[in-house]
Order: structure tokens, then C-alpha cells, then sequence
């Protein structure tokens, strides 16, 4: 079957159609196409229906519309600003806290943030989702740390996976024995919210620990 989903159809990825939208100018688009070349865009039809176009300021709009100012980069600046690469024992772990880890299991979002301090994660040349085989040595590596009581899955967006594979992660970590708290962090509710359907919601109910969703919004 191939059928294009309506809803990712409809999300505006390219500067050309932020421009015909009325979201960027027009003098803008070479600018805006190397910016896009570099950091992803994608602005979903419902945060579309929340901005003014008409106010250059538009707090929804500074979130998710590209700006030329994204290819300046000053003195001192880091692809990896929060220190991830340092913290992680093994491809998709980052291990800050002693009792706490996340899982970085795909890399892509419904939604891109301009201020995203993991943009260099998600996007244009990055592998959609972590191996099978860097899940699998995520997986072993919570096994074989015991303190590691919370398991928090998070950027790219988590919820953009099928609940089917979902279910599957969500299983996986519940039979952890440690493992008592797996917390989400997501903008897809703000973002696609037709996404959490029962579907979904069945995924994220799992035998054995918690879960704990944390929405984003700006
Ligand atoms: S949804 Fe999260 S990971 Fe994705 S671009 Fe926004 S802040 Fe970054």
C-alpha cells in the first residue's frame, strides 16, 4: 500500500512552503534553504493554526520558524552543550545522575525546536532511530547497573515511534527488575496530537514500572 499520511504531508518541512504559507519572507528563502540543509524543519499543521503571521514577534513562531541568525556561530559555542558525549558509556545512554539514565532512541521529532540544544542530534544526515543492536547494548548496559532506577526516554521525540515498537521498549525496560520508572519527554501532544491514540496510550501502560510522561510547551 502506499499511502502518504495526510498529517505528515501537511507539516511544512521546506522554506518555500514556510514562505507561501506567509510564515517567512520571501527575501528569506536562500538563507532559510542552508539553515534547512543543516537543522531540520517541520512545523505541524496545528502549530501552524497557532501563529500570527501578521506579528513578526509571534512567540509560537520564534519556536519552530527557521531564522537566518541560526547560521551564526558565535566564540565558544558547542555542538554538544549539555555534555551528552561525555556521559555516555554506550551509543543512545547518557549516565549523568547515578540512579538515572536516558535513552536517546530516535532521532527525529514531529516538530523541530529552533532552540533545541540536541539539534545536532536529530535531523539532516542522522540514522532515524538507534540500531538494533545500540538498543540492545543500551538495554544491557541498564541491566547491568542496578542503581539505575529511572529510565527516562527523550530527545528526538520518543512518541513519534509506532506503538508497536513502543510496546516493545516499554516491555523491555519494565522487566528490568530495577528498572521502577520509565518517563517520557515529548512535545507530540502539543505537536501531533492525533498521534496519542488508544494505540498509543495502550503502548505507554506496561506491567512492572511507571510511566511518566513529561509534555513540552513553550
Ligand atoms: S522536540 Fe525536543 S529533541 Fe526535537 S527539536 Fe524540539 S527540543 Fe529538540
Amino acid at each position: 500500500m502506499n499511502r502518504i499520511d495526510p498529517k505528515l504531508a501537511a507539516t511544512l518541512r521546506q522554506p518555500r512552503e514556510l514562505i507561501d504559507a506567509g510564515l517567512a519572507p520571501v527575501d528569506a528563502v536562500a538563507e532559510l534553504e542552508q539553515v534547512a540543509a543543516r537543522y531540520a524543519v517541520a512545523v505541524t499543521p496545528e502549530l501552524v493554526a497557532l501563529i500570527d503571521p501578521a506579528d513578526p514577534a509571534d512567540p509560537i513562531a520564534r519556536q519552530f520558524i527557521p531564522s537566518a541568525d541560526e547560521l551564526v556561530e558565535q566564540p565558544g559555542e558547542n555542538a554538544d552543550p549539555i555534555g551528552d558525549d561525555a556521559r555516555s558509556p554506550v551509543g543512545g545512554i547518557v549516565h549523568r545522575y547515578p540512579d538515572r539514565v536516558l535513552f536517546k532512541l530516535v532521532h527525529v521529532c514531529a516538530v523541530y525546536c529552533r532552540f533545541c540544544f540536541r539539534r545536532e542530534m536529530v535531523g539532516p544526515g542522522k540514522a532515524s532511530a538507534l540500531s538494533d543492536d545500540a538498543y540492545r547494548a543500551g538495554l544491557d548496559y541498564i541491566r547491568s547497573h542496578p542503581e539505575i532506577w529511572e529510565v527516562i526516554l527523550t530527545g528526538g521525540d520518543p512518541l513519534m515511534l509506532s506503538p508497536r515498537r513502543l510496546a516493545e521498549i516499554m516491555a523491555d525496560l519494565a522487566a528490568i527488575d530495577h528498572v521502577k520508572i520509565i518517563r517520557i519527554h515529548s512535545r507530540v501532544p502539543i505537536a501531533d496530537p492525533e498521534r496519542i491514540n488508544p494505540e498509543m496510550i495502550a503502548a505507554l501502560r506496561v506491567e512492572g514500572a511507571t510511566t511518566w510522561i513529561a509534555i513540552h510547551a513553550n
